[in-house]
């Protein structure tokens, strides 16, 4: 995508998005056919601009064998649990250590980041 054409999207198209099973109430994440606790198709969706959670772990990358990061290495990366209760890979910017609140959001680029 070009850097115009990220200029014109919306705010909303870069909300994180995370399902919610009606039947149990569960939240997750990635996206699922099916609720990982329950095993019901009843799920719906939630989003925000940003989620609030915490760091359990994070880990610098020194090497990459994607091209597209390797003008920004070293990339440090953390585990995050959303306070809603699922655990995602984020990219960290920021000293944020295990323990640490953060807010994740959708960066310039699709991925997730924490701060
Ligand atoms: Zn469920």
């Amino acid at each position: 995508m070009s850097a115009g054409a990220r200029g014109r999207m919306s705010a909303g198209a870069r909300m994180i998005r995370l399902q919610r099973c009606a039947a149990c109430g569960t939240a997750q994440y990635p996206p699922r056919a099916f609720c990982h606790h329950c095993l019901s198709d009843r799920i719906g969706w939630e989003e925000a601009d940003a989620l609030p959670g915490r760091v359990l772990a994070r880990t610098s990358l020194h090497h990459t064998h994607e091209p597209r990061f390797r003008a920004h290495l070293p990339i440090t990366l953390a585990l995050v649990r959303f306070d809603a209760g699922p655990v995602a890979v984020c990219f960290l910017t920021g000293t944020a250590a295990p323990g640490d609140a953060v807010r994740v959001r959708r960066n310039e680029d699709d991925l997730l980041e924490a701060a």
